[in-house]
Order: C-alpha cells, then structure tokens, then sequence
C-alpha cells in the first residue's frame, strides 16, 4: 500500500536486505522470523514515492 493515499502500489522494486524478529514463544521455544520486506512504488502520487510492505 502507498504511504501517502494508502492505495495499492503499481510497481515492484525488489526486495530489502534480510531482517530477524522475535515471535511469540511457542511450546517455550523461541521463535524467530527471517524476512526480507518487499519494496514497491506508487506511480500515482507525485515524485513517485517508494514504500515498503508492512505487516500486522
Ligand atoms: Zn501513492
């Protein structure tokens, strides 16, 4: 989604380096999630700006 007007982006620019987030324990082990966020562009806003995914 574009930051500014929250609508869908138009292109996809590729993806950043990988991250590591803790996760909620399960069974007491620890558990971790390796992502790498999406970055993509609004072609419908002014100077185009670029966005990257976010997640709940
Ligand atoms: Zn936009």
């Amino acid at each position: 989604m574009c930051r500014k007007w929250g609508r869908e982006t138009q292109r996809f620019i590729g993806y950043d380096e990988w991250i590591t987030i803790r996760h909620l324990p399960i069974f007491g082990r620890k558990v971790y999630l390796k992502i790498r966020q999406r970055r993509t562009q609004c072609l419908e806003c002014d100077n185009e700006p670029t966005t990257t995914e976010r997640y709940p």
